[in-house]
């Protein structure tokens, strides 16, 4: 079978990884909209959902602590990263913004900074910088084509996969993946999804035989022992994204993201971090929110993955 979509597979139960009912990490509030950007609401609607201040972004510590946690010594010194067991760990950063000055710009900037304050090795695929293909073409595969007479792009990147045949750009962002204990996906966020650059990256960089395979899916995903996490900003409130806002829970805008694409693949998903209308807030709201994430991920690999089920989404 050439999908793993096909009918005699079993993808295997999801596993209930763990339960903290965390919420969702976010920065500050804000009015603005989807997404023509409207002015902010000056008093912002409580948000009826259980999501913890910016400041304390990060789940408690917690059980939560295996997770970072490798055996053997620590290569890096221990001040470089007391409390925080990310020394040594490999973290990519997959980016997509245009603008270096960029809300997202900073974002980018204090996860590489923080992240090898802590003995991390940092990567970032800088998508437009990079000029990073989107499309999914036949130009994806090197070489001879599985069935030249009728293109079926999944089936002849899990082919050329298998022989080494896949386009140099592919390979080197599967390299990326394959080393990394931890992928951050930073993105302002296009039409509730994220951009098609990065959308392209999922496509063309996740296929067939190297991040999940015939049953191997979700718990059972290729890419198991990493994490992930989204951090994304918006041009809405948080108030336009509670169950009752007009753009409806924030969480189903990621159940695609997390469940679809990450827990697919067998990654576990940490709590996404949502910095909300960053442009329509004070510069000092602004600052506090990236005084946030820095706050967060200097104990992020303390944290637990989220539950990554339905009811995580939909409840
Ligand atoms: P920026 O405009 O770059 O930054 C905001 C402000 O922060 C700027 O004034 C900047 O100078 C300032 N800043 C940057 N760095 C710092 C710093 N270090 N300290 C202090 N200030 C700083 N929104 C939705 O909610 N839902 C949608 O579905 C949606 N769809 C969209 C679709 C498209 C095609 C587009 C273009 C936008 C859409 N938006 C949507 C809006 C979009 O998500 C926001 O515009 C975006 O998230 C804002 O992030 P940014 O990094 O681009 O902000
Ligand atoms: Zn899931």
């Amino acid at each position: 079978m050439s999908s793993v979509l096909g009918e005699e597979q079993k993808p295997s139960r999801i596993k209930i990884i763990s339960r903290n009912d965390v919420g969702v990490s976010r920065c500050h509030s804000g009015g603005g909209a989807l997404p023509a950007r409207p002015p902010a609401d000056p008093e912002p609607r409580a948000v009826p959902i259980p999501i913890p201040p910016c400041a304390g972004a990060a789940p408690g510590p917690g059980k939560g602590g295996q997770r970072g946690r490798r055996d053997g010594p620590l290569p890096a010194p221990p001040q470089l990263c007391s409390g925080t067991r990310g020394a040594g760990k490999k973290v990519l950063i997959v980016y997509a913004h245009q603008e270096p000055k960029s809300f997202n710009g900073s974002l980018l900037k204090i996860a590489v900074e923080e992240l090898t304050k802590q003995g991390c090795s940092v990567t970032v695929s800088d998508l437009y910088t990079m000029q990073f293909e989107p499309r999914a073409t036949r130009n994806d595969i090197v070489g001879h084509l599985h069935n030249s007479e009728a293109f079926n792009y999944g089936v002849e990147t899990w082919e050329a996969y298998k022989r080494g045949g896949l386009s140099k750009d592919l390979v080197e962002e599967q390299k990326k993946v394959q080393e990394a204990d931890l992928l951050i996906f930073q993105f302002p966020l296009f039409w509730f999804n994220m951009p098609a650059i990065l959308k392209g990256w999922m496509d063309r960089v996740l296929v067939q035989g190297f991040a999940y395979d015939l049953s191997k899916v979700y718990d059972g995903g290729l890419l198991q022992d990493k994490l992930s996490l989204f951090s994304f900003t918006t041009g809405g409130g948080p108030e336009m994204y509670s169950k009752e806002g007009i753009g409806g829970d924030i969480r189903y805008v990621l159940w695609p993201m997390q469940h679809g694409i990450m827990h697919f693949c067998g990654v576990k998903v940490l709590e996404p971090h949502i910095c909300y209308a960053p442009e329509n807030v004070s510069e000092e709201k602004r600052k506090e929110m990236l005084a946030a994430w820095t706050q967060r991920l200097k104990t992020l690999w303390k944290e637990e993955p989220i539950d990554c089920s339905p009811e995580w989404y939909f409840k």
